[in-house]
């Protein structure tokens, strides 16, 4: 890195919408070191997917919770913008939680105030299936429920960030038109450039900007190519929602797991009806890019001609301006 990128990145927020780690009671967080070391300023964790239940979430959640309010020398458990930015002063790493899908919800519109009051600040509606609030990106779309529309003002009241990844064209659709603040896709690339049905559409990209959300770009190499995560690869993707949007309208929800003695492919197959067949999901040795690849990523910017103002805004400040007016806060 030159210098002068070295400077920036040094002190630039650098926002991660979204961690791809298996979420369970048993995992030992000493792994956010890795975002650490890579000057991550704060990380929205998973504590919980369709796939499990929603005791397991609730679990998920508390083992977290705890294993961080324990480390307040280390940690803020954020729940505003100034938390995090608290957080940056302090030299600490700030964390929220996310739940992918509303099945945590056991379909019960009380669940999101009480997620909230717990540190859930941002919640996806669907995890690749149809459930009871709406259509998942690997079904048949039965596009936002009665009961999704209301989780979604329940989630604009409280103050928590509505995200579109893993849902449905109709359904994403539906919760952006229902929606009164920001919306985005935390980790989600476009469709044009890796034709993958996890990915989104030149619609989905528009209608996201134009609540004035953002995309966050997922680093899993089935969803940027052929388990690609060439750094140009990574720009192509960038550089195509760029075109569309503008530069305002895009972070990175890496998705990155550092190594665990998980074999991520072995869950994937262990649930063909979550990770269906023809969508790579069998691939062997699936690359994820997570964030240290953002120091040649930010040449890679610079050198396509982004301003260091548009480079800051990709690393963290889209997000942040989202978060800000999503969680009220
Ligand atoms: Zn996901």
């Amino acid at each position: 890195m030159g210098e002068q990128m070295q400077q920036l990145y040094a002190d630039a927020l650098v926002w991660d919408a979204h961690a791809g780690v298996f979420p369970s009671p048993q995992v030992d967080l000493n792994l956010l070191d890795h975002w650490q070391q890579q000057g991550a300023s704060y990380l929205s964790i998973n504590v919980g997917f369709d796939v499990m239940d929603w005791q397991d979430t609730l679990a998920t959640l508390a083992a977290y919770r705890r294993w961080i309010l324990a480390r307040p020398e280390r940690f803020v458990l954020a729940g505003s913008t100034a938390d995090i930015d608290r957080a940056r002063t302090e030299g600490k790493f700030a964390l929220s939680f996310d739940i992918e899908g509303m099945n945590a919800l056991n379909g019960n519109l009380d669940m999101v105030g009480t997620y909230h009051a717990l540190g859930v600040r941002q919640m996806l509606f669907a995890y690749n299936l149809n459930n009871a609030a709406g259509g998942g990106c690997h079904d048949e779309d039965h596009g936002l429920t009665e009961f999704g529309c209301a989780v979604v003002r329940e989630m604009n009241r409280v103050g928590m960030l509505v995200d579109c990844s893993h849902a449905g064209h109709r359904t994403t659709l539906d919760i952006m038109q229902e929606s009164t603040r920001p919306v985005v896709f935390s980790h989600s690339n476009p469709a044009a450039v890796w034709n993958h049905q996890r990915n989104i559409h030149d619609d989905q990209i528009r209608a996201c900007a134009a609540t004035g959300g953002v995309i966050g770009l997922n680093g899993m190499g089935i969803f940027l190519g052929d388990n690609d995560i060439a750094v140009d690869t990574l720009i192509r993707h960038l550089s195509y929602v760029s075109d569309l949007t503008g530069p305002q309208h895009i972070g990175f929800g890496f998705d990155y797991s550092p190594a665990l003695d998980i074999d991520i492919g072995e869950i994937l197959a262990s649930r063909p009806d979550f990770w269906p067949d023809g969508h790579q999901y069998d691939t062997r040795g699936i690359k994820h890019a997570g964030p240290e690849l953002l120091p040649p990523l930010i040449d890679a910017m610079a050198d396509s001609g982004f301003s260091d103002d548009d480079i800051r805004g990709f690393l963290g400040e889209n997000f942040r301006r989202v978060a800000a007016k999503a969680w009220h806060v």
